[in-house]
């Protein structure tokens, strides 16, 4: 009889509702647990990724390296939902914002108690791994 082949799941612990089981960027879900936010960048063309890809879209390689979000970004833009999609109702109200990290950006949430009237656009940013409720995993933006 054959063995039943393991399958990487890892992804299946991110955000509150994870849609992506199956992907071959399962270490994002480890590096999270283990603190910190990180993306890939291409070994042929330094092409950067956020979210991480295992393939370049620009020269077509897949010999990717990870590198660590770090430091801070500039609050690009965000956007404070009232409603949200199935799976997330629990959530609101809650803040979906841009990070500009120069070379790269990151999409994500603002962090619960980061107080509205202290959100400025240009603002410095740092994106954090963040423990939710459920046990699931994310990031969420705080205040630099
Ligand atoms: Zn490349």
């Amino acid at each position: 009889m054959a063995e039943k082949k393991e399958v990487d799941a890892r992804f299946k612990k991110f955000g509150t509702v994870s849609f992506t089981s199956l992907t071959k960027t399962n270490d994002f879900i480890t590096k999270l647990e283990e603190g910190q936010v990180s993306g890939t960048k291409c070994k042929v063309c330094g092409m950067v990724f956020f979210p991480p890809r295992a393939d370049c879209y620009s020269c077509f390689s897949s010999d990717m390296e990870w590198f660590n979000v770090t430091g801070t970004g500039k609050l690009v833009t965000y956007s404070k939902l009232q409603y949200a999609p199935v799976g997330f109702e629990g959530d609101l109200p809650y803040s979906i914002a841009l990070l500009d990290y120069g070379t790269y950006k990151v999409f994500g949430r603002l962090a619960s108690d980061v107080p509205e009237t202290d959100v400025k656009i240009g603002m410095d940013m740092k994106a954090e791994p963040n423990r939710l409720p459920n046990g699931q995993i994310n990031y969420v933006f705080h205040k630099a």
